[in-house]
């Protein structure tokens, strides 16, 4: 363990609290992350000093909004090395991002008998806008399978994949398995064939630096709440020429030139996408939280979680009957393992009653649920302020679980 990760927890005030009578240990970490003071504070400092909308007043408080605002794009364009701001859109989170990438541009560039691929590892937010998609306009949606140790299968993505694919829609990191999916071979194939490929971020933003332009994705999605900054805030990153050949996706105030009785005209991209009042304090937010972890440093968040999670892993190898879901070697703060016999929400309840935090069931990816055969798993995810310790007294918890069930 780094040695400031060991200070960094005092950072966050949700860990100083009482659980059942017990110190928190939150292991849930890819369900959301905990909140730095550093996030919590700017929030509060918006709302009792700078609030007022945004892009529309004309005097020094919404001025001084609308910098912090665009201020705060600046901060995810630089964090994720996007060209230009104007391919920044801010969101509700990672599933609205993708609502917007199937609506806006699937309506308006598939059509009946194209193909989208997705994998067996997405979460449901990656699936379900594809499917209604696929239905609204005859559109054939393809799997990539994932294999036994918890890896996307490639050489059968290459077979499926062929002229009629228009988008390839892939998870960086998957929720469950933990696995980091080689997301620069996929594109490189899918761009072979002319289709455009959605990196969901929503959990790889978290621990790695990302580059989109390294990357080369046409798209890439993630949510502010999971990057230790607040609910109700996430972002787009599309390359600007798609960007702008797209038509809105929501429509209203803040997205327009002009407004007739007969027509609107649209400003360009990101306002276009983002009618009506944003989440303010949420973009400045998550402009905080990435400032935060920039100055911990991303590489060290990675070699934090990394070790950790390893020595997860061998303590969980440790207890009779428990059995971990995926091996991947590529993986950072994710495992799932299940239980022989018990139900994982029984297990799930036991540890909550000794202050640990962790996650049951389905995780919002059935379709992965179905393909292992199970109806759920228990899984536990670290962030930053995770410590050996949590470990220790989850592995403590969940022997004594695991004794009292059996
Ligand atoms: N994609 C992945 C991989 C996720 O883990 C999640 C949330 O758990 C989502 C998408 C959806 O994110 P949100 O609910 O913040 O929109």
């Amino acid at each position: 363990m780094i040695k400031e990760i060991c200070q960094l927890r005092s950072d966050f005030p949700a860990l100083g609290q009482l659980v059942s009578g017990q110190p928190l240990v939150y292991l849930d970490h890819a369900a959301t992350s905990l909140k730095p003071l550093a996030v919590i504070e700017t929030i509060d400092h918006f709302y009792r000093h700078e609030t007022a909308n945004v892009h529309r007043g004309a005097h020094y408080l919404s001025d001084k909004a609308t910098q912090k605002y665009e201020d705060a794009r600046t901060l995810v364009k630089n964090f994720i090395n996007a060209e230009n701001n104007s391919e920044i859109v801010f969101t509700k989170g990672t599933t609205e991002s993708i609502n917007l990438v199937a609506q806006a541009y699937g309506d308006e560039y598939l059509n009946p008998g194209d193909e989208i691929i997705l994998t067996e590892m997405e979460h449901h937010s990656n699936i379900v806008p594809w499917q209604i998609l696929a239905k609204r306009k005859k559109l054939t949606v393809k799997w990539v399978p994932v294999t036994e140790s918890g890896e996307l299968d490639l050489n059968e993505f290459k077979n499926i994949l062929n002229e009629k694919t228009k988008i390839v829609s892939v998870v960086h990191c998957s929720n469950v398995l933990g696995t980091v999916n080689n997301i620069k071979a996929i594109i490189s194939a899918a761009h072979n064939v002319g289709a455009k490929v959605l990196v969901d971020a929503a959990q790889s933003v978290t621990f790695m630096p990302i580059d989109v332009q390294d990357l080369n994705c046409d798209f890439l999605v993630f949510s502010a709440h999971k990057l230790y900054g607040p609910f109700g805030t996430g972002v787009l990153f599309g390359k600007s020429e798609l960007l702008n050949a797209m038509p809105p996706y929501q429509s209203g105030g803040s997205m327009i030139t002009s407004v007739s009785k007969d027509e609107s005209l649209f400003l360009g991209a990101p306002q276009k996408f983002e009618a009506g009042t944003p989440n303010v304090s949420g973009a400045i937010a998550l402009g905080a939280a990435i400032k935060y972890v920039e100055k911990i440093g991303l590489a060290n968040i990675c070699a934090h979680e990394t070790e950790l999670l390893q020595y997860t892993i061998s303590e969980l190898n440790k207890i009779n009957g428990v059995r971990i879901i995926g091996n991947s070697s590529s993986r950072v703060n994710i495992v799932s393992f299940v239980t022989d016999g018990i139900h994982g929400a029984d297990i799930g309840q036991i540890l909550d009653q000794q202050g640990v935090a962790i996650r049951t069931g389905h995780h919002c990816a059935q379709p992965l649920m179905n393909k292992l055969k199970l109806t759920g798993t228990m899984r536990v995810s670290l962030g930053v302020y995770n410590s050996r310790e949590d470990v220790d007294i989850f592995i403590r918890s969940l022997n004594k679980a695991v004794e009292m069930l059996s």
